[in-house]
């Protein structure tokens, strides 16, 4: 396991562009395409990624609908693990299992397919990253629906926290989060 310094974390920050006012009013928008764009940038985090992961037994990286998916396959190819899509309500084509989680507005729901964590081990270790943590909420659920679905959250990782939000203090005690850029 191996932390960034200082220099690192501006520089990874940096190739984050901020879009202020979308989806809707107030809402700063962090936008991981420009980051994305920059073949340095992107192999540099994914390196650190698997520098981070490689030595912690994971069997499955699961990645949230859908820049989690991004950051996941990736990540996934590098530690030669599986890759778990959890998409949103509708989208997956075979049996699913779901959970649901409160919104500001109502509810919404993330699904897996209910063998997406079948193979040799009877409970593997499964990582669960998405690009970035707000209120918790979709990473909560998306933990609980891998252990309901009979494997061990073991670890979630977020390329950026947004700390003001403690989301990271709604997810369950039992996985070690792993946030690389803190906003606060
Ligand atoms: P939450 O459930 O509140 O933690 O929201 C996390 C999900 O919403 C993640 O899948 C993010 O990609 C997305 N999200 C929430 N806020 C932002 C933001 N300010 N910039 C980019 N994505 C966001």
């Amino acid at each position: 396991m191996s932390l960034l310094i200082d220099e690192e974390k501006k520089y990874l920050l940096s190739k984050i562009r901020d879009v202020k006012d979308f989806p809707k009013p107030g809402i700063v928008f962090k936008d991981i395409t420009t980051l994305l764009k920059d073949k340095e940038a992107f192999n540099f985090l994914i390196e650190h990624l698997y520098n981070y992961y490689k030595d912690r037994d994971i069997d499955f990286v699961a990645g949230i609908e859908s820049r989690g998916f991004i950051f996941g396959a990736a990540l996934a190819n590098r530690l030669k693990t599986s890759f778990t899509p959890i998409r949103k309500k509708g989208k997956l084509p075979y049996t699913t299992i779901s959970e649901k989680y409160a919104l500001e507005y109502g509810f919404d729901e993330v699904e897996i397919h209910i063998d997406a964590f079948e193979c040799d081990k009877e409970r593997p270790n499964v990582l669960l990253i998405d690009d970035l943590i707000a209120t918790g909420g979709t990473a909560k659920a998306a933990i609980d629906l891998i252990n309901k679905a009979g494997a061990n959250c073991s670890d979630a990782c977020f390329i950026i926290d947004l700390k003001f939000l403690n989301g990271t203090e709604n997810l369950d005690k039992k996985s070690d989060i792993y946030s690389v850029l803190e906003i606060s």
